[in-house]
């Protein structure tokens, strides 16, 4: 090759290099919905953030120092302009004023320290206790882990709710959704989920991240206001964004929730993330597509919100022992209508996850609470992680139920039935009775093995149905008084050993002894 020649393409190289070169200041063309169009942006990267520099004469570095500093989000790459979201204020943005590139991936900065705090979606802190020291700063968007880097779910999450615990059990690590119609229970399920966490031993607590989507900011504060009273908010951080806000903000938030998760579980810890919901997030989703002018398609969703959620869940992890075994547990909340799981959004994350919760508006009227659906409610994963005390008395629940779903239909004809169906019908009622719980009023699960055990063995028989409740409740204080060491045996041990059935039996028959009062019954 001619010398020549080699100059002329180290001169194209160079020549090649001089255009890559990434041009780092814009101009915004227009402005409007929360949307800037930009010049001059032509190296910006997808997701990059970008800075506006709303006072004049900033360098890089001050503008993005200045407190209130406005960002934007890449989120369109067009052939002579890039769309950005504007995360804040959008009235600040003008024709013509200037966009710096950052050559970040939108993250947020994480750090111990944003425990028990209250922050928005860009890792800020809005519950006016100040600035959080941050560690480090954690990608919004990234690839879930592998399948080589992971290990099988192996330890519960115990909601401290009986219903779930004891038929829908949920592991570290898994993917439970909690679905049902407007004002059926689903938020509650979660926060007590949350409060429930507060019984585990310290270094086994998860730390707990509710992702409010769009919610009422009174219901955000009351929520907040619950888990503190309940000493919840030590272990807990609130992402919280309110319906008022624009929509590019609802659709980080999730994923911001997924970031913080991310960082405690690198560090092996254990991480229980709620979003609530994901309705409103696929609704905000398609507001910010639509904005962007992308084509819409079923339902007007853009055509790749099943992979945004399913880009979400998927983060949710238990990570193999030389990653540490830390876990993220996800329980994300749909909000269905008139019961309509088969509508989009619903199949969309029912197919992504490992199970739901189902609550049903019917069954909430007649006062079932929580308002679960038994039958439709499943747990593929969580059986495996469920402890071994649980799981031998949970099995008769189950049965009990399902006979006494089959026969609930008789029950209008009951002066025909004959004895033996009459006291199958009774016994199911009583299992309905057992599990009915109060909200914010979570039971730590060797309570629950007890009670369960008792209502298999014998507790409630010759008693009324309407008595259920009161012998449960004074049958654990019962417990607590008279045989501490079984409690915190099963605690401890988590099984039910020959010699704690043995005492738990006892246990039975002197409660009843002394409580007659309770077993007196006036059915003729
Ligand atoms: P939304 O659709 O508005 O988000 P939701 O499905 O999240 O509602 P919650 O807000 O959890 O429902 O509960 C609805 C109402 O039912 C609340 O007033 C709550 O206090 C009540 N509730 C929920 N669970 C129980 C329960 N186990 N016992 C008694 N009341 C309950
Ligand atoms: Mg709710």
């Amino acid at each position: 090759m001619s010398t020549a020649l080699i100059e002329k393409i180290k001169q194209q190289i160079k020549d090649l290099e001089v255009d890559t070169t990434p041009q780092e200041v814009g101009v915004v063309r227009s402005v409007g919905d929360g949307i800037a169009e930009i010049d001059g942006l032509s190296s910006a990267q997808m997701m990059e953030m970008v800075v506006f520099a709303t006072t004049d004469g900033l360098s890089l570095q001050e503008t993005l120092e200045q407190t209130d500093a406005l960002y934007g989000l890449v989120l369109n790459l067009e052939e002579d302009v890039v769309k950005v979201v504007v995360l804040g204020e959008t009235t600040r943005v003008k024709e013509g004023v200037r966009v710096m590139r950052t050559n970040r991936l939108l993250s947020i900065p994480v750090g111990e320290a944003i425990v028990g705090r209250v922050v928005d979606p860009l890792g800020t802190p809005i519950d006016g206790k100040g600035g959080i020291a941050m560690d480090k700063h954690m990608p919004i968007e990234r690839v879930a882990y592998g399948v080589m880097e992971r290990s099988g779910v192996n330890e519960p999450v115990h909601t401290g709710i009986k219903a779930i615990d004891s038929m829908i059990p949920i592991g570290r690590g898994q993917r439970e959704l909690i679905i049902g119609d407007r004002q059926t229970g689903k938020t509650t399920i979660a926060i007590d989920t949350i409060i429930n966490q507060k019984y585990e031993p310290k270094e086994k607590r998860p730390i707990c991240i509710y992702v409010a989507i769009g919610q009422k900011r009174s219901k955000t504060a009351s929520l907040m206001a619950k888990l503190e009273a309940a000493g919840a908010m030590e272990y807990t951080t609130i992402v919280a964004t309110s319906a008022s806000e624009a929509s590019p903000l609802l659709f980080l938030a999730p994923f911001s929730g997924a970031a913080i998760g991310e960082y405690f579980m690198e560090q092996g810890r254990d991480v229980l993330v709620v979003f609530d919901d994901l309705s409103k997030h696929a609704n905000a989703y398609r507001q910010m597509s639509l904005l962007l002018r992308r084509p819409p398609g079923r339902e007007a969703y853009p055509g790749d919100i099943f992979y945004l959620h399913s880009r979400l869940l998927e983060r949710s992890a238990k990570l193999s022992k030389e990653l540490g075994g830390g876990s993220i547990t996800a329980l994300p909340i749909i909000e269905t209508q008139e019961g309509d799981v088969s509508a989009y959004i619903p199949t969309n994350v029912i197919s992504i996850t490992d199970g739901q919760i189902f609550l049903d508006t019917d069954l909430f009227n007649k006062g079932i609470r929580p308002a679960l659906d038994v039958g439709i409610s499943v747990s593929r994963v969580g059986s495996s992680a469920q402890t071994k005390a649980m799981k031998k008395v949970a099995g008769k629940i189950r049965l009990e139920l399902a006979q006494f779903r089959e026969l609930e239909a008789f029950m209008q004809f009951a002066s025909d039935l004959d004895e033996d169906t009459k006291k199958r019908i009774e016994s199911g009622r009583k299992y309905v009775e057992l599990l009915k719980q109060e909200q914010n009023n979570p039971i730590p699960f060797q309570k629950q093995v007890v009670a369960i055990y008792a209502a298999n063995n014998g507790l409630f028989d010759d008693a009324l149905v309407a008595n259920t409740h009161k012998i449960e409740l004074s049958f654990l204080e019962y417990m607590e008084r008279e045989y501490t060491n079984v409690l915190s045996g099963i605690e401890t041990g988590r099984e039910l050993t020959d010699e704690i059935v043995e005492q738990l039996n006892k246990a039975i028959v002197g409660f009843k002894e002394a409580h007659a009062q309770f077993y007196v019954s006036d059915v003729v």
